[in-house]
């Protein structure tokens, strides 16, 4: 069964109108790629499923739930976790305070979230403003991961990063795959990092979808057209 589901969802910035009848459909433990040039509605689309941004027509469901009328905190609470463009830690919390902040019970808590991250194990009572890009996008993550959602949205999380710090975040990101039966939903401008881990791909151009698939049916007419690459 389906655990997201968007059909012909569209949504507006006030008269400007963002997302045509975007659909796609993400089961249970899987991983699709969220992919399309700049401000072609990915992170658009992310607002909308986390219910950050309203949306205007078509349907929206988790788990069977309707998430149309709910605010991002249910939305939260029913198990989506997203990990946001920027990061966003509280940057006067502690480490620790930032991910016990919106820590729901489950199976990943400080330890084994440290142990996918033990760099934060090192930092816990050092305040998020003084860690890393890198470190501070770790945290993101964990903190994220402490929500025990059943669905992980992340939205650039490599984004600026040097590169062995972002060969980091994509190990971590693989090990997630390997051993939690996460479903995940991810965006990144790596093709060749999301094809070692995304099952499928939806790909947005200007506010619509114009391809959808398994990943390993792109091919270089498809992302020449639509990724740029
Ligand atoms: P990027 O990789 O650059 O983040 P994206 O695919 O995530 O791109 P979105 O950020 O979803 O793109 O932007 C989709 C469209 O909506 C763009 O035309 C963008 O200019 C517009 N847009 C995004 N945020 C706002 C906003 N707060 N107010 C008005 N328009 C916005």
């Amino acid at each position: 069964m389906s655990l997201l589901t968007l059909s012909d969802v569209s949504a507006f910035y006030g008269a400007s109108q963002a997302l045509f009848d975007v659909s796609l459909s993400l089961a249970e433990g899987e991983v699709m790629a969220l992919m399309g040039r700049n401000g072609m509605g990915k992170t658009t689309t992310i607002k909308v499923i986390c219910r950050m941004l309203p949306i205007a027509g078509g349907d929206l469901r988790f788990d069977g739930h309707d998430l149309r009328p709910l605010p991002s905190h249910r939305a939260a609470r029913l198990g989506i976790g997203l990990v946001p463009e920027g990061r966003r830690c509280f940057p006067n919390l502690t480490v620790r305070e930032n991910l016990f902040a919106t820590a729901r019970p489950g199976e990943w808590e400080m330890e084994r979230v440290t142990g996918l991250f033990p760099r934060l194990e090192e930092r816990r009572n050092q305040s998020a403003a003084t860690l890393s890009g890198g470190e501070q996008q770790m945290l993101a993550i964990a903190r994220a991961l402490m929500t025990n959602p059943r669905l992980l949205i992340l939205d650039e999380a490599t984004e600026g990063l040097a590169p062995l710090v972002r060969q980091e975040i994509w190990d971590a990101i693989r090990q997630l795959k390997l051993q939690s039966g996460m479903a995940i939903l991810i965006v990144d401008k790596s093709l060749r990092e999301l094809g070692t881990i995304a099952d499928r791909a939806v790909i947005l151009q200007r506010g619509s979808t114009v391809w959808s698939g398994h990943f390993g049916d792109l091919d270089e007419t498809v992302t020449n057209a639509y990724v740029g690459v």
